[in-house]
């Protein structure tokens, strides 16, 4: 087939052109993205940290990120690609802006499942601005056509498009401006290897010690101008699952209360009516995570399969694997096994039933309501 070769002009498309947020910095990515977003969102936008130095905990990312970008600021290059994993809401996503917050450059945001075809990625591809940043939320999901796209993106900072069929087909390689790519995933082992081996930076989140949560509380209540004290950030923090994303809800919640009762400060005791009103209990469970294990107890303390429980307790799967999940695994509620999930003794006694240790050989132990 013939080839032609072109560069892309992202200047001539201007920055709105269809494919995802772009930005001038970390501030105008959130702001093109929240376009008719309720005011709960903006008000996330507002309290993710702008720079590296906000960002707290997670210490060693933060000096590795550090180290990266002020070596390929030295250079004068674009930032090695980064991958970022880790259960939803410890802060990926505000990293990706961060990066192109700290280099100067402009973020354009997309997710794996916007990108159904290798047009939709070309798209945005077309739009890079040397130094910018492509942040793919849930990188798993991008389609393997599409992933095959982002290789030679990735590698050679070039693209050859597919132009006609028959006697007119040719390929045409658009070159274009050395950009960094950002990909965010909560399930990292279905990346394939070699996509996987193409990202320079290869950051693992984990959930965050209460202490850090009290951190990033007491920041968040200033921010939203709302006295917060330190039993109550610390009761706020203790059962917010190490999620950032978790306690700045429970603290927009606490002040809705506050603000409704007329008092000035979140305090334990209004932290605590808190989340009685919101149905979360000492072990941070929500209704969600005691319907799985209720259904698990149903069903004599499991095995069952995901998409059982999915259809049980009427949630997605996926969601059920991401978000609730990987909180029951780390409290020992719940266990994995190769025939599906099981219900542990722990588990059981957190939704107030009884489960005798297992048999010799079994998997699984009797329960007694
Ligand atoms: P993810 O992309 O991993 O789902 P986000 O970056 O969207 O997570 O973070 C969710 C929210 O949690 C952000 O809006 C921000 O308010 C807060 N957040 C996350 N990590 C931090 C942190 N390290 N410091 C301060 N706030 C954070």
């Amino acid at each position: 087939m013939p080839r032609e070769e072109h560069v892309f002009n992202p200047l001539a498309l201007g920055p709105e052109s269809e494919g995802g947020a772009v930005a001038g910095g970390a501030a105008r990515g959130d702001a093109s993205r929240a376009e008719g977003a309720s005011g709960e969102a903006l008000l996330e936008l507002g309290l993710r940290p702008a720079r590296l130095e906000e960002f707290i905990g997670q210490e060693r990312i933060v000096g590795d990120l550090s180290v990266a970008l002020r070596a390929a600021g030295g250079r004068g290059e674009a930032l090695d690609h980064v991958l970022f994993s880790g259960p939803p809401g410890l802060g990926k996503t505000s990293l990706a802006r961060i990066l192109a917050g700290e280099m100067g450059t402009r973020l354009h945001a997309t997710s794996g499942p916007a990108l159904e075809k290798p047009k939709d990625l070309v798209g945005i591809l077309s739009q890079l601005q040397r130094g910018d940043v492509l942040f793919i939320d849930e990188i798993h999901r991008v389609p393997t056509t599409v992933e095959e796209y982002l290789y030679t993106a990735m590698e050679d900072f070039a693209v050859e498009v597919p132009i006609d069929s028959g006697p007119h087909a040719r390929l045409v390689s658009w070159r274009l401006e050395p950009f960094t790519l950002v990909g965010a995933t909560t399930r990292e082992g279905l990346l394939s290897a070699p996509f996987r081996a193409r990202f320079g930076l290869f950051e693992r989140l984990d959930p965050y010690p209460v202490e850090d949560l009290i951190t990033i509380l007491l920041r968040a209540a200033e921010l939203l101008s709302v006295g917060l004290d330190v039993e109550g950030a610390r009761l706020l923090a203790e059962r917010s699952r190490g999620t950032p994303r978790l306690a700045v809800r429970f603290l927009r919640r606490a002040r809705d209360r506050a603000q409704v009762a007329g008092r000035q400060t979140i305090d334990a005791p209004l932290a605590r009516e808190t989340f009685e009103q919101l149905g979360v209990d000492e072990m941070g469970l929500e209704e969600m995570d005691r319907r799985i294990l209720r259904c698990l107890a149903a069903s004599g303390g499991g095995p069952l399969a995901l998409k059982t429980i999915a259809a049980v307790v009427d949630e997605n799967g996926d969601t059920i694997e991401n978000a609730y999940e990987p909180h029951l695994l780390r409290q020992g509620l719940l266990r994995k096994t190769a025939r599906g999930r099981i219900l542990t003794p722990a588990g059981a006694a957190a939704i107030g039933v009884r489960l005798d240790p297992p048999s010799e050989g079994s998997d699984q132990g009797r329960l007694f309501p």
